[in-house]
């Protein structure tokens, strides 16, 4: 009999493992499980759906016949209620039960609401979180008719939702808890460049702040925010970015090892036997760094999924994830780049180059593990290639931080 491969999730991750499935396994049954309504899309370019900028079509990576043309089975509006695995079975919602012989779970997150730290009218009608195609749709809707709003959430995914306000002409407020955005990953004269910009777009950011909660009308639209110093704050339209709660109740009962998402080792494996993992969801061993970490972007989800994969089928031989990532932001007239870990380390070095470039590299054990790049991102690769070595660079700042960096004057010894 064929193996069954059960995967849940239809992001990038588990699109991917189905398609390195299919191409590793080609008599093997293929199982794609996701509770959205459409197929793999491309969740990285939903926000410029959002800001009215792309038409629906190139957003979509995957139409069903995708799917069909490769015999792969792929069930939507399918919710995974449960998973036990003395019966290698997956329950669904409302869709029956189905057997794996190895299952992938890449079910990755679900914004976190400002309700569960019990912030009034936090779910109001008009109060969006962003990461389906359907919120981006919403978003759209809402913001272009908006005058008025406010963002919630100074990282990566709020200030998309900031970037939405100001091509949608709204005029908002980006209310940040701290006296900068992004301040894991920044310090304040990197991020002064992103304020400056923000102002430009005619999106004014409001710091020391946070929400208190949300005003509504009588039919329970949000029409202001309240922040923590008592200002008011007309919002037609509000955009919350606070984190991510893991996809994992339906594991309740599986015995599969969570540590705020769930823990894989460098194969993809979780603690359970035939039980693996990839994408957004994991904590997983990272060979690099050398302990356990998370990553959220697209890229590392992308190979993750096939690295589980190739590791489903692989009668001992397995593929170790090892993997330098990078998050882009394209909101602006100068490019942003944050790679590798940026906000991990016990060393770090910054420098300020003119009022839109700037860079910053954070090191762990004397190695650089990750750094952020504005205006200029031409050093990427070579900074990327010194986190892939492996090599002890951190005594060695004054070169990293050269305007035109070349890794051929740092002093490396040859064993390194
Ligand atoms: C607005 C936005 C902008 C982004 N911009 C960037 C960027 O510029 N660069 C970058 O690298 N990354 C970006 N990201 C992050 C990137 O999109 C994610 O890291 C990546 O999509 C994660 O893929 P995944 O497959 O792990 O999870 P997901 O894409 O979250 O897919 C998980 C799937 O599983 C489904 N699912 C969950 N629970 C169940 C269940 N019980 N039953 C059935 N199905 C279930 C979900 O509905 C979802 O379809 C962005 C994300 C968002 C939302």
């Amino acid at each position: 009999m064929s193996e069954s491969y059960v995967i849940i999730g239809d992001g990038i991750a588990g699109s991917s493992a189905a398609e390195t499935l299919r191409e590793e396994a080609p008599d093997a049954d293929v199982t794609v499980i996701t509770d959205e309504g459409e197929a793999l899309y491309n969740r990285i370019l939903i926000k410029e759906f959002a800001k009215g900028k792309l038409p629906e079509a190139p957003i979509s990576i995957h139409e069903p016949e995708w799917y069909d043309d490769r015999d792969i089975d792929l069930e939507l509006n399918t919710f995974v209620t449960g998973v036990d695995p003395d019966a290698h079975e997956v329950h669904t919602h409302d869709s029956g039960t189905y057997e794996y012989d190895k299952l992938l779970v890449a079910t990755g997150g679900t914004p976190t609401s400002l309700s569960s730290f019990g912030i009034e009218n936090a779910d109001a009608e008009g109060v969006h979180h962003f990461w389906t195609f359907q919120d981006a749709r919403k978003i759209q809707e809402n913001a272009s008719e908006a005058d008025t709003g406010v963002v919630v959430g100074a990282g990566l995914l709020g200030i998309d939702l900031a970037a939405v306000c100001a091509a949608q002409e709204v005029d908002a407020k980006y209310i940040m808890r701290g006296n900068r955005w992004w301040r894991y990953g920044l310090s304040l004269d990197g991020a002064e460049i992103i304020h400056d910009a923000l102002e430009e777009k005619g999106v004014e950011c409001v710091f020391e702040s946070g929400v208190d909660h949300f005003e509504t009308d009588a039919d329970g639209r949000v029409v202001s925010t309240v922040d923590a110093n008592g200002d008011e704050f007309d919002s037609e339209f509000v955009g919350v970015a606070v984190g991510l709660n893991f996809n994992t109740e339906f594991l309740q009962g599986a015995d599969v090892e969570e540590d705020n998402g769930i823990v894989v080792d460098q194969y993809m494996q979780t603690s359970t036997e035939d039980i693996y993992a990839a994408g957004d969801i994991t904590r997983y061993y990272d060979v690099i760094l050398d302990e356990y970490a998370q990553n959220g972007s697209w890229g590392s989800a992308k190979e993750q999924g096939q690295i589980a994969a190739e590791n489903m089928v692989a009668d001992g031989e397995e593929s170790e994830f090892r993997w330098v990532s990078s998050y882009s932001i394209t909101h602006f007239d100068f490019p942003f780049l944050s790679f590798g870990f940026p906000t991990l380390g016990d060393d770090e070095c910054e420098a300020k180059y003119s009022d839109t470039e700037w860079r910053r590299l954070s090191f762990k054990d004397g190695k650089l593990v990750g750094g952020v790049l504005i205006g200029d991102i031409a050093p990427q690769g070579n900074y990327k290639d010194l986190i892939r070595r492996e090599v002890e660079v951190a005594d060695q700042k004054d070169v990293l931080l050269e305007k035109q960096f070349d890794p051929e004057e740092l002093a490396i010894p040859q064993e390194q």
